[in-house]
């Protein structure tokens, strides 16, 4: 049984340099410092951070915890909490992804400039409350499904940073067809797009694929989904504890990718256990 690992497999750009930034402040320093909200989806990780002594904690949790330093996580946080913990003389550690800083900086430069902002995205998802905050206050939310009404003349558009290009396309035909001035900043980022594209590469040519991440991250979920959209046995798991033997029973070949917030330490563990169940790699040599 092959195994191919995809070769974006795991933590993208804004996700390595969160972590970076978190496990790069000093022992001595780490009294009191919180990451502002789990600093990425994945549980594994955010033990580890406990471990190391930084907690995740939220905001109304502020006046019960001895807090000194706030570390901002890769989605942002909205503008009026970033005033509020600044003005409460909390110390700040920014690692909001520049990716997702440049579509907080376009939604408030359309809204400055008298566009109707269009957000869309996950509702839900902290990133999208964070553009929201700076979205002026007709902004819209458009989550794919919910209809378009009631659109100014002055529209502009930016969409969450994980949302896939299909989307926005739809969303644009729609726009053009209701209101009369568009201006949209396409802020998809393409290490999502590169990752959905190598793992459906992947998951049409092996028998079993297994998606490695939290089970509470959207990107992860949604590598799970195209693979099993594309008929492909599909197991989404968080660590490789979670294996079983047989779901390999007859099979060729074995793709493993993972989620943007998957750390490289759990996709080596997961290699090893299916290794160890007879898998090797595409060349043979181990
Ligand atoms: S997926 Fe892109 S935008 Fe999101 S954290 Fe990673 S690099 Fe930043």
């Amino acid at each position: 049984m092959q195994i191919l690992i995809a070769k974006r497999a795991g933590f993208c750009f804004g996700v390595r340099r969160a972590i970076d930034i978190t496990f790069d402040i000093p022992q001595e320093d780490r009294e009191g410092v919180c990451t502002l909200g789990p600093i990425i989806h994945n549980p594994q990780v955010i033990r580890r951070l406990k471990d190391e002594g930084i907690e995740p904690i939220e905001a109304d949790e502020l006046d019960s915890r001895k807090v000194k330093t706030l570390i901002i996580r890769t989605h942002g946080i909205p503008c009026q909490l970033y005033d509020t913990i600044s003005s409460r003389g909390f110390r700040i550690i920014d690692a909001t992804c520049p990716f997702v800083k440049k579509a907080q900086d376009y939604a408030r430069l359309l809204a400055e400039n008298g566009y109707q902002v269009v957000i869309l995205g996950d509702r839900h998802h902290p990133e999208v409350k964070g553009l929201v905050s700076y979205a002026g206050p007709d902004a819209v939310v458009v989550d794919g499904d919910s209809p378009l009404e009631g659109l100014k003349p002055k529209v502009g558009v930016v969409v969450q940073t994980t949302q896939p290009i299909e989307a926005l396309k739809k969303l644009l035909s729609e726009i053009i067809a209701n209101t009369r001035e568009v201006k949209v900043y396409n802020t998809i980022c393409s290490s999502t797009a590169l990752r959905l594209k190598e793992t459906e590469e992947m998951a049409r040519n092996v028998d079993v694929m297994v998606v490695v991440g939290g089970k509470n991250s959207a990107n992860t979920t949604q590598l799970a989904k195209l693979c099993e959209a594309l008929g492909v046995r599909t197991h989404h798991i968080e660590t490789a504890g979670e294996i079983e033997d047989a779901w390999f029973a007859a099979a060729g070949k074995v793709g493993i990718t993972a989620g943007a917030s998957t750390p490289d330490w759990i996709i080596f563990e997961v290699e090893k256990r299916i290794k160890d169940i007879g898998g090797i790699s595409p060349d043979g040599k181990y």
